[in-house]
């Protein structure tokens, strides 16, 4: 901002920037980078939990859980894409594919497929809104898989291309193993493929090898050379498939491919959950209008039902401790203004949060509205002599909640029979230790 006359007042005294009552003069750690690539706040996701998720070891996903359940969830939840698996892979694949096209969603329905004509006709005719096309550019692929040079590629990709435009349908071309492949070469193809019209090139980091920084370089990078859309696609396999999918919007890419807990092939790819944790940080308005974030639990937990896994204890939003408190410090904080240890509300997930109270760990704060929430009064210095029991019994071994309130309600029956004096609501239930 410029030091101009009328920013520093006739006398040359800066003003405190309180005075104009503007709250954008307060910064924001948590705001993007802001730079014209950026696409943090408008990005679009291709939810892929019905394709790449189907390659999941555990995945099967039968014709009744992908067209009752799943799909209608993922539109509800108001993803912009939802990905299904090429019609090519089985005759019981193309009819799903025909039936959820029939279902009438919102969400825009594409089928990922193979860079061959064959394959694209065969999509084609089942309705979708639209292809993902993809092949194999690395010296891998191309010498052990597919075993084509570059200008068949290039050549393959531009009559595909042609051909699924020509119906009238959205088309996306990618690589496969982007990050392995010849830099000149991808991008060379790419631009080809931008000058045919195609709707959105693909970065796809297949066997997920590459980090946050590489993601950066080379979307930002790719951005330069096409004017069309750029959906990117990132395996899990060393921990990154979040931060490379956040790093690709901030270079400037569209789209990306996500499916519920990151099921995939091997590992997985980026979690719809996860992204959104990342997301709703950094562009909370845009995420939280665009996406029923309270749906997020049910879906995952349909999927984790579906191919019979647990959801991870450590997932971001819906693990089971990712809204409890434990440290005594943390909790006295916390029961003040959330704010102080949580970047992610657990109201906007249609989740509580949940301060421990019944460990060694804990303060008199969390022990206090633990006392209150089984309706029995207390001073400060009877609640902090209690804490000191609680802390004891927990230094031995671990206690549950009932131990812990066991001991609360025995020392406050004490204090009545020492004092002689009646308290209110002594024997009420037990309630759940949450609070807000
Ligand atoms: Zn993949």
């Amino acid at each position: 901002m410029c030091g101009t006359d009328s920013a520093n007042g006739a006398n040359g005294h800066v003003q405190p920037a309180a005075t104009n009552g503007n709250a954008n003069f307060r910064s924001n750690p948590y705001q993007p980078v802001g730079d014209f690539l950026s696409n943090v706040d408008k990005f679009k996701i291709i939810e892929s939990t019905l394709r790449e998720g189907e390659q999941f070891a555990n995945a099967y996903f039968d014709t009744e859980t992908k067209i009752k359940i799943l799909a209608p969830a993922l539109d509800a939840f108001g993803v912009d894409y939802i990905e299904l698996t090429s019609p090519a892979a089985s005759e019981q694949s193309r009819k799903d594919c025909e039936a959820i096209c029939k279902l009438g969603l919102k969400a825009k329905i594409l089928t990922h497929v193979r860079c061959d004509m064959r394959d694209a006709m065969l999509a084609v005719d089942t309705g979708v809104d639209g292809l993902d096309v993809v092949i194999g550019t690395s010296s891998f692929l191309r010498e052990h898989s597919h075993g084509k040079d570059m200008a068949y590629i290039e050549k393959t990709a531009i009559e595909v291309i042609e051909y699924i435009k020509s119906k009238g349908l959205e088309v996306r071309f990618s690589s496969e193993d982007s990050f392995r492949s010849d830099l000149v070469d991808l991008l060379s193809l790419y631009r080809a493929v931008d000058k045919v019209g195609v709707n959105r090139v693909g970065i796809a980091d297949t066997v997920g090898c590459a980090s946050p920084r590489q993601v950066y370089d080379l979307v930002r990078t790719l951005r330069g050379v096409v004017s069309c859309d750029i959906e990117t696609h990132f395996h899990n396999d060393t921990g990154c498939s979040i931060a490379n999918a956040f790093c690709a919007l901030e270079a400037g890419a569209t789209h990306i491919d996500t499916s519920v807990l990151g099921i995939g092939e091997r590992n997985g790819i980026t979690p719809l959950g996860g992204l959104l944790a990342r997301m709703v940080v950094t562009a909370p308005d845009y995420v939280k209008s665009k996406y029923k974030l309270h749906m997020l639990k049910e879906i995952e937990d349909m999927v984790a039902e579906a191919v019979q896994v647990n959801t991870p204890f450590n997932n971001p939003i819906t693990g089971f401790c990712a809204f409890t408190h434990k440290a005594g410090i943390h909790a006295k904080a916390i029961l003040n203004n959330p704010s102080t240890y949580e970047i992610l509300n657990p109201a906007d997930f249609g989740l509580t949060r949940y301060v421990h109270f019944a460990s060694r760990l804990t303060g008199w704060n969390a022990v206090k509205t633990r006392v209150g929430q089984l309706g029995l009064t207390m001073t400060d210095d009877q609640v902090k002599e209690v804490t000191a029991k609680i802390k004891t019994l927990a230094d031995v071994r671990p206690i549950a909640i009932d131990d812990a309130d066991s001991i609360i309600r025995s020392f406050h029956l004490g204090l009545a029979e020492n004092t002689d004096v009646a308290q209110t609501n002594g024997d009420a239930a037990p309630v759940p230790a949450v609070v807000a």
